[in-house]
């Protein structure tokens, strides 16, 4: 993966927030759970720093989310492993992402994945993030502009789905492009505070198995399949 900048102080600065990635993997991940191999090599590869906003950059490795804009956030890097992990990746998985937002997440499962479609409905963040992705030659990843909670049918099966927005429930449009033994990872629920982490496993073409990984704070969906607009709560 290419890095952004090369002149001598920005190669300092480099240095420095390479340090600082390392040390985020060991210090927010390692030491709270994370343990796949996988997520942890692709949590320590992708330049955090090349998703948030010029001023913020110093700040990428912090423990917590980042506005990016558009009143949206990128997630605490321990929320895109924790997420990630539970969609028990093995390498070589279809996967499907809602809320590109800045593109991170995308960035990360397309170290892990064969390919990644991820979809935004605001339009000039899945510009940017395209932009970005495209930036750092994540050519296995594939932004699209559009309702997420419809998934991306023209794509689909998934092997694995995460949605990186809080719904009232799980989209059924989106159980639906899970292929049988896929997993789908959501935060779910009714209060605009909290939703609870989900995972979804399809058992059998009609058979969905679910699992509570805990309580989170996530942004909105916003969809038809999702709530139905900033305030709808
Ligand atoms: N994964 C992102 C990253 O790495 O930067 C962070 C995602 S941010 C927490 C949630 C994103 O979901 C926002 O960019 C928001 O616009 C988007 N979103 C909300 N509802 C959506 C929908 N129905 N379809 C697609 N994106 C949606």
């Amino acid at each position: 993966m290419k890095h952004p900048r090369s002149d001598e102080k920005s190669q300092k600065s480099h240095l420095d927030l390479r340090a600082l990635r390392k040390q985020m993997v060991h210090d927010q991940l390692e030491a709270r759970g994370i343990q796949d191999c996988r997520v942890l090599k692709a949590m320590g590869s992708v330049p955090r720093e090349a998703f948030v906003p010029e001023n913020l950059k110093s700040n990428a490795y912090d423990d917590g989310p980042l506005p990016i804009g558009a009143a949206q956030t990128i997630s605490q890097p321990f929320i895109v492993a924790l997420m990630i992990e539970a969609l028990e990746m093995r390498g070589g998985e279809h996967v499907l992402e809602i809320g590109t937002g800045s593109g991170y997440a995308a960035a990360v499962l397309g170290q892990i994945a064969a390919n990644v479609d991820t979809v935004e409905r605001i339009p000039e963040l899945a510009h940017a993030a395209a932009r970005r992705l495209k930036e750092l030659h994540c050519e296995n990843v594939q932004v699209h502009v559009g309702d997420g909670t419809l998934g991306w049918p023209e794509h689909a099966p998934y092997d694995a789905i995460v949605v990186a927005a809080g719904g009232p429930e799980v989209p059924d449009s989106l159980r639906q492009q899970l292929k049988v033994g896929g997993r789908l990872v959501m935060p779910v629920g009714g209060s605009r505070q909290t939703q609870e982490l989900v995972r979804v496993r399809r058992v059998r073409t009609d058979e969905f198995q679910l699992q509570d990984l805990g309580g989170v704070r996530f942004v909105p969906l916003i969809g038809q399949e999702g709530w139905d607009s900033p305030n709808d709560f």
